[in-house]
């Protein structure tokens, strides 16, 4: 049985005991949500130390599932002020497993700068002045040199030590290079702990248990073999999620300058193909990279500058749809200096890229101008003002400056699919207790649904609500998103995923398993964010999104607001 680890910043203590009743048979999303949910008072400031900041790792992580080591981050979030759930890559999850370990919570604030420490003999606070104010990257560079290639490291930046709202969390990859549960504000919970880092150290630790480890073995080769047949995983590879800028501008849905359009005229220079050309040239790029053991779809990459240098790396269509299109930022080079200083930060870059294109339309930056705008994100640890703003998000921005269209719901940044050319997806980001989420279920037609029609708004609900549940139930397992996309179309793979839950959990699960699991888990939320004060009124795309016809479809969104309400109705 998996144990729960949890630590008392105020006091310092630690303890771990098995996981009963029915959060023995959670991890990841759902598992942050059922601790969340039950543990914190829905009021609460969700910068003081009454907030549970919870890891879990999914009920696939560290067995030979593909891609199966997602780590979630739960609590209640100080961009939304409802439940959040946000997840990333990296070895955590493995190595949590592989100690025992399905959740860390951690509770209260410690009275210094911290860091918690998890090895196979225990786990332990210890101060951390030494590492106060650094970025991501130096974090990650000192606690490597203090504790060697077999740890791994969970951190916030200065942009989470200083209680920014946009502030991420970040992992660390095989190869110790940045992933982020971005979104929410999740590394801003972090720092009000006083809480820098966490090291996970399983040298000398088994491997993560399972119950039946035949019918793992079975399920885990079926599922490698489907997701490697599917015709999106060489694009992936070749690629990343960058081969969906020219994809998605193709059919309108690149937000573009602060989603006044869904289509960019530079989007070509920032795409996955112009990617790929230019980076093939350069020395030191890796056009494949994973961000954890056991991917087998690789869809990270190392991205370089003309001289060889490291820039990036988890240059992802999300940060080239919102600051680059949404900005009107064409020059790639710059983004990806963008996405290095966000990660190095410590924030999230879809909702500061959402708030840097509020900030143009406010006329604080001119649009287009990558370099005014690492300027001035730049100027965050040194307490500029502006930069506060962005960091804060683009709810903050745009009240600030007094901007009108303000594209967030609950008051988290849209991400990089325009609402109004994706009908379906739109209505998953009025709905998701999570505020507009790209993890959440976002429809994207393709040949693999030829009769799915993404600008009507008569189906959406219901496509909405299954495909919600969909990834609520993925983001329970651990399973990486592109991994599990296979399984929406392959219908082999989801009693394979099945199967291999069981095997972990001891249990003979359900045909249904997948889709009550996500039910279960969005019901949850929804609940903690009802307590929170959050109503129907809340379950809506921002006004502008319903009048203003979308370049160059024309359409609205149009959805009606009785099927927003039944998507998770009852
Ligand atoms: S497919 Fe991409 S995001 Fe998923 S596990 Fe592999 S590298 Fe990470």
């Amino acid at each position: 049985m998996a144990d729960i680890i949890r630590i008392d910043l105020a006091t310092g203590a630690a303890s771990a005991a098995p996981l009963t009743g029915e959060l023995a048979g959670l991890g990841g999303r759902g598992l942050t949500s059922a601790l969340v949910a039950a543990e914190v008072d829905p009021a609460c400031d969700a910068l003081g130390p009454d907030n549970l900041l919870v890891f879990a790792a999914g009920i696939l992580a560290g067995t030979s599932v593909p891609n199966g080591g997602r780590i979630s981050v739960g609590a209640k979030s100080p961009l939304t002020g409802g439940i959040k759930e946000a997840n990333a890559g990296g070895q955590t999850a493995r190595k949590l497993a592989n100690l025992g370990a399905r959740a860390v919570a951690v509770s209260g604030a410690a009275s210094e700068l911290s860091l918690i420490e998890i090895d196979s003999s225990g786990t332990r606070v210890k101060a951390a002045p030494q590492l106060k104010g650094l970025g991501s990257y130096a974090t990650i560079e000192a606690l490597r040199a203090q504790y060697g290639d077999d740890a791994t490291f969970v951190c916030c930046g200065p942009a989470g030590e200083m209680g920014a709202k946009a502030a991420a969390v970040i992992t660390t990859t095989p190869d110790f290079l940045p992933r982020t549960a971005s979104r929410g504000g999740l590394g801003a919970v972090m720092g009000s702990k006083n809480l820098k880092a966490l090291v996970i150290n399983d040298a000398g630790a088994g491997r993560a248990a399972v119950a039946n480890p035949a019918a793992l073995k079975a399920a885990a080769s079926g599922l490698s073999e489907g997701i490697r047949s599917h015709p999106l995983i060489g694009g992936w590879e070749a690629m990343g999620t960058a081969m969906l800028v020219n994809a998605s501008n193709a059919i309108g849905s690149l937000p573009t300058k602060n989603f006044s359009a869904g289509q960019f005229d530079g989007a070509e220079a920032i795409s996955g193909e112009t990617m790929l050309e230019q980076q093939a040239g350069r020395a030191n790029s890796q056009a494949k990279h994973r961000c954890m053991t056991g991917c087998i779809v690789n869809c990270s990459q190392v991205y370089t500058d003309a001289d060889g240098a490291y820039v990036t790396s988890g240059f992802e269509y999300e940060t080239l749809g919102m600051i680059g299109a949404n900005c009107g930022i064409s020059d790639l080079d710059q983004v990806a200096r963008l996405d290095r200083l966000c990660d190095d930060l410590g924030l999230d870059t879809i909702e500061t890229g959402v708030a840097l294109g509020v900030a143009m339309e406010g006329g604080l930056l001119p649009w287009g101008d990558g370099a005014a705008a690492h300027a001035l994100l730049a100027g965050l640890t040194s307490g500029d003002a502006n930069a506060r703003l962005i960091a804060d998000g683009c709810v903050a921005t745009g009240t600030s400056l007094g901007v009108a269209r303000i594209p967030a719901v609950k008051g988290q940044g849209i991400p990089a699919w325009e609402p109004r050319a994706l009908k379906g997806t739109g209505t998953t980001y009025a709905t998701s207790p999570m505020g507009a989420d790209h993890t959440c279920g976002n429809i994207i037609p393709g040949p693999n649904m030829p009769d799915y029609d993404a600008n009507v708004p008569e189906g959406q609900a219901q496509m909405s609500q299954f495909v919600q549940s969909w990834f609520a139930a993925v983001d329970t397992l651990g399973l990486c998103l592109f991994a599990s996309i296979p399984a929406l179309d392959i219908p082999t793979l989801p009693p394979l995923l099945v199967q291999a839950a069981g095997a972990v959990l001891g249990e003979e699960l359900s045909e249904d398993y997948l889709g009550a699991l996500g039910t279960k888990v969005i019901m949850i939320e929804r609940d903690f964010n009802r307590r929170a004060g959050f109503t129907a009124a809340d379950d809506r795309l921002p006004a502008f999104m319903t009048t203003e016809p979308l370049a160059p479809s024309g359409n609205v969104f149009d959805v009606s607001e009785a099927d927003l309400d039944s998507v998770f109705a009852g």
